[in-house]
């Protein structure tokens, strides 16, 4: 057994685990997951959406495959097109990519909002300070003076000039409810999520089944290379992309492993 097989049960700081580990990624991502529980930023439902999230992507051979950046691209072109683009933050989001959810909204101009559906002042609280501890000036979700029609009241809060009038919004692992209900509403939805049966994805028009350690970095980079492309350049882009198509090399890679 080589020394990085295993690693302590209790990891104080993610510093301690062994960058050359095989499972380093997936380590660190419960690591900051178990963190952001007992920071009283992720519920304790998150552990289980990252369990989950950590089986597919060992099927998908914890990579981002060719269809997945396809994906990332027309992300960022839909970001750049956008008139009023908003990123939406739950718990497990917050805990994983906060720097990263700051960069890419300043890379495509768009407001980040808090969005939970276990929604608690004190949970928006510490989101929202965790995500200015990384870098962000405003955020959005404290007010949610405004109601997603079709939800229930707790689920359907969300900012007046923040996601209710969104014309393209990125929710990453969005319960499948609330991802059809903002469909219905005629927004243009970018959803991250590695299980591509999951009903988020599939009422996407853009689904990313990617890690979103990977995804967000990687929507961000396109979104940089693709500054100062002009209009046209962008709708194709768009126009091109195929949800369909996206899923389906999803599955076949998961099913397959090819
Ligand atoms: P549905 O959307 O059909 O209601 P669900 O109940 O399984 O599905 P949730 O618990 O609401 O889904 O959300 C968790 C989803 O997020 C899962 O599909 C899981 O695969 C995905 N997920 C978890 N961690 C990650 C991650 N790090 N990156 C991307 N997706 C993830």
């Amino acid at each position: 057994m080589s020394d990085h097989e295993t690693v302590p049960a209790e990891v104080e700081d993610e510093s301690e685990i062994p960058a050359d580990h095989p499972r380093y990624t997936d380590l660190v991502t419960r690591h900051r997951i178990e963190r952001g529980v007992e920071k009283g930023i992720t519920h304790l439902q998150g552990m289980h959406a990252e369990g989950r999230g950590s089986a597919f992507d060992y099927l998908l051979g914890e990579e981002t495959t060719p269809s997945a950046d396809d994906a990332e691209r027309a992300a960022a072109a839909h970001l750049l097109l956008a008139d009023r683009p908003v990123l939406s933050i739950n718990g497990n989001v917050a805990a994983l990519v906060p720097a990263e959810m700051v960069a890419l909204a300043d890379a495509v101009d768009a407001d980040l909002e808090v969005n939970l559906f276990n929604r608690t002042p004190e949970r928006i609280d510490a989101i929202a300070s965790h995500l200015r501890k990384h870098g962000a000036e405003d955020v959005k979700g404290i007010e949610a003076d405004a109601l997603i029609p079709g939800l229930e009241h707790e689920r359907a809060k969300v900012d007046a000039d923040g996601i209710y009038a969104a014309d393209v919004v990125l929710v990453p692992l969005e319960d499948g409810d609330r991802a059809e209900a903002l469909e219905a509403m005629g927004k243009t939805e970018i959803v991250i999520d590695l299980n591509p049966l999951s009903r988020s994805p599939r009422v996407a028009d853009v689904p990313i089944v990617d890690n979103i350690v990977r995804a967000v970095p990687n929507i961000t980079a396109h979104a940089r290379e693709l500054a100062d492309a002009d209009e046209a350049t962008l709708e194709a882009i768009v126009t091109n992309f195929d949800a369909q198509a996206a899923l389906e090399a999803a599955e076949a890679r998961i099913r397959s492993g090819f």
